[in-house]
């Protein structure tokens, strides 16, 4: 006749502490524990606890960077268009070689309706 076990974890609950009621199944550091109370499943759950919770950590900083980057950006938006908007009135008086002068404003012209969605 197979001996049989109780689980040596101590549980608590709002009235104090008392032995687990659940039979030792899982022999580990030389005593019997339930499946929930190994040291082995306990120390799997604490590691699983807190892979989620770097992962929440990482998400939530990762989160913050975005909105951050996307104020700095915001904040630029009205100088970056004043500088185009400088740059396409400058060369437009300015006699610079045609075919120089036809690539910049293309390209000043590009960001400008991109920038300024239009
Ligand atoms: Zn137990």
């Amino acid at each position: 006749m197979l001996e049989e076990h109780n689980c040596e974890a101590r549980v608590y609950d709002r009235f104090g502490g008392s032995n687990c009621s659940r039979r030792g199944v899982v022999f580990e550091d030389d005593k019997w524990w339930c499946r929930q109370h190994s040291p082995s499943a306990t120390k799997a759950r604490r590691e699983a606890a807190k892979r989620r919770s770097d992962e929440d950590i990482r998400q939530h900083e990762q989160g913050w960077k975005q909105a951050h980057e996307r104020e700095r950006r915001a904040n630029c938006f009205n100088e970056l268009v004043a500088a185009l908007e400088w740059i396409d009135t400058y060369l437009a008086n300015q006699p610079l070689d045609q075919q120089a002068k036809f690539l910049i404003t293309e390209k000043v012209k590009e960001a400008l309706a991109k920038a300024k969605n239009t």
